[in-house]
Order: structure tokens, then C-alpha cells, then sequence
């Protein structure tokens, strides 16, 4: 977020230094703080306990998930070939695949968009009607609640980057399947491993589930810093836009796992 512009006032809340262009994302996310208009502008500053007990990142719990479920050997090829693949080679992949029913009612594949060189990776769950008709994640709507919360991050959505658990739309929104989602995977995890972010935002427990191979409830899994695959990237676990928007007092807890996440690679 570019700080040095005329209205990003920096102003006294009950929870420290907030920017005006930051109070008016976290606005925009839905989330009200209370600011000392009279303060004069001092040094940035946000502390955590501006939605709840200071988290410490240095006492988060790191928890590894084995996989639970295997490729078949026609899997397990598909897998070896895209693993060495590079960003143009991978994306024609992914534009072609045909590895799942998917395939059959997809209008478009989504294969991901932004920085190549983000620090920052964010990974929902699929494409929703939105997205398979622009070819591209987080449109619309949730699209719009993510780009907010971006901000609220001090970013900008064409310097992260963003990606789905699966490349393809589930009709009518459904849940991905086992299958779908073991098919789907060599593709994000290339692009992880292309990208090599900071950090790993997982929205939602489609998306959280998968990147960490586990059936824990995602109420359950916020508020802990996890490790992808052994590589040292550390993943943070959030509610998906989508959902937030349904149920808008959860906005709250996502702004601490966006708190939390910053001070890990701050
Ligand atoms: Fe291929 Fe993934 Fe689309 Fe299935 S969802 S057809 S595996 S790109």
C-alpha cells in the first residue's frame, strides 16, 4: 500500500498507529476502529491486540501433516513431469488438462494469477462461475473482499500472488473431490515451488485441508503457523472471502490471522 500519499494520515486508535488508507480497507473488510481524531500523526504501528490477545509467533505450535492419500502410477508420472516444469510449460499444462471429470464442464481453466516473484501466495479453493468465465481467482464478490484484505495487509493484489486448490470449476460450486484435488495437485505445488513465497495464506478449509493434508476443522487449525511439505514456507490458515462475506463477524478473526502472518515474515 503506497503510504506516502496525501490521505494515508496516520492516526491514534485504542490499538496503536493506524494508517487512514489502512483504516479504510479494514473498513471496507467490515471491521470498525475507534480513532482519536485529536492525535497527532506518529510512527506506524499496529499492534496485534487490535482483534484480540497478542499472538506470538515464537510460541505458535509448527504442526506437519503426512499425506494420507497416494497417486497412481499414471498419477505418479504426470506428477515427475510437471514437477520440472516452468511457468509458460506448466501454464499450457494446466490450459490442456484433461486428468479429471472437470475438464468436461469447465468453460476455462484458472490457472493463477499475480507477481511471480511474490512474497506473499494466497491459495482458495477452486473456481466459482465468476472465475471460470474470466479465467482468473477471486473475482466478483469474495474476489473484492480479498482484495480489501490485501490492502489491509499494506499490499497490493498485483504483488501477491493467488491460486486455487484446483484449477478447474466444480459444478455448481460443489466440494472438490479426493480424486480431483490428488489429480489437480502437482500443479499448485509446482507452482510453489516456482514461486517460493514467504508465506502461504490457505483460505478456507477446502484450501487449508488440502495444502496440509488433514481433516481438522478450520476453526481449529487458525491461529497456528504450519509448515508446506517440509519446505520452511510457513502457512497461516484464514476463512475464505466467500464465507466471510455470509457471516461478517468472523471478518474479525481473519484480520488477526492477517496480524498473524505479517508478524511472522515482518
Ligand atoms: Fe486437470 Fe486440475 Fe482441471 Fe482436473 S481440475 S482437469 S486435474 S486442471
Amino acid at each position: 500500500m503506497a503510504d506516502n500519499n496525501s490521505s494515508s494520515i496516520e492516526r491514534s486508535s485504542k490499538y496503536g498507529y493506524i494508517s487512514s488508507t489502512r483504516l479504510a480497507y479494514l473498513d471496507a473488510m467490515g471491521i470498525q476502529v475507534w480513532v482519536q481524531r485529536s492525535c497527532q500523526p506518529q510512527a506506524r504501528k499496529i499492534s496485534s491486540s487490535a482483534t484480540g490477545p497478542e499472538i506470538d509467533p515464537q510460541k505458535l505450535s509448527e504442526q506437519r501433516i503426512e499425506a494420507k492419500v497416494r497417486l497412481s502410477p499414471i498419477g505418479e508420472e504426470h506428477a515427475v513431469s510437471v514437477a520440472s516444469m516452468e511457468w509458460e510449460s506448466l501454464r499450457r499444462r494446466v490450459t490442456n488438462c484433461t486428468l479429471c471429470e472437470l475438464h468436461k464442464t469447465r468453460t476455462q481453466t484458472v490457472f493463477g494469477v499475480g507477481d511471480r516473484e511474490a512474497d506473499w501466495l494466497f491459495i482458495g479453493e477452486a473456481p466459482g462461475a465468476d472465475e471460470d468465465r474470466q479465467g482468473e481467482p477471486f473475482v466478483g464478490r469474495a474476489g473484492q473482499l480479498l482484495n480489501n484484505m490485501i490492502r489491509a495487509l499494506g499490499l497490493r493484489r498485483e504483488k501477491v500472488y493467488i491460486a486455487n486448490i484446483l484449477k478447474c470449476r466444480p459444478p455448481k460450486n460443489r466440494d472438490p473431490q479426493s480424486g480431483e484435488s490428488l489429480a489437480c495437485r502437482p500443479y499448485l505445488r509446482r507452482q510453489i515451488e516456482l514461486l517460493n513465497p514467504k508465506i502461504i495464506i490457505a483460505l478456507g478449509r477446502i484450501a487449508a485441508q488440502n495444502l496440509l493434508q488433514t481433516d481438522t476443522p478450520i476453526g481449529k487449525m487458525r491461529g497456528r503457523k504450519y509448515m508446506y511439505d517440509n519446505s520452511g514456507i510457513p502457512v497461516i490458515v484464514t476463512y475464505h472471502p466467500a464465507y466471510l462475506l455470509r457471516s461478517p463477524r468472523e471478518k474479525r478473526k481473519a484480520w488477526q490471522d492477517l496480524q498473524l502472518a505479517l508478524k511472522l515474515i515482518t
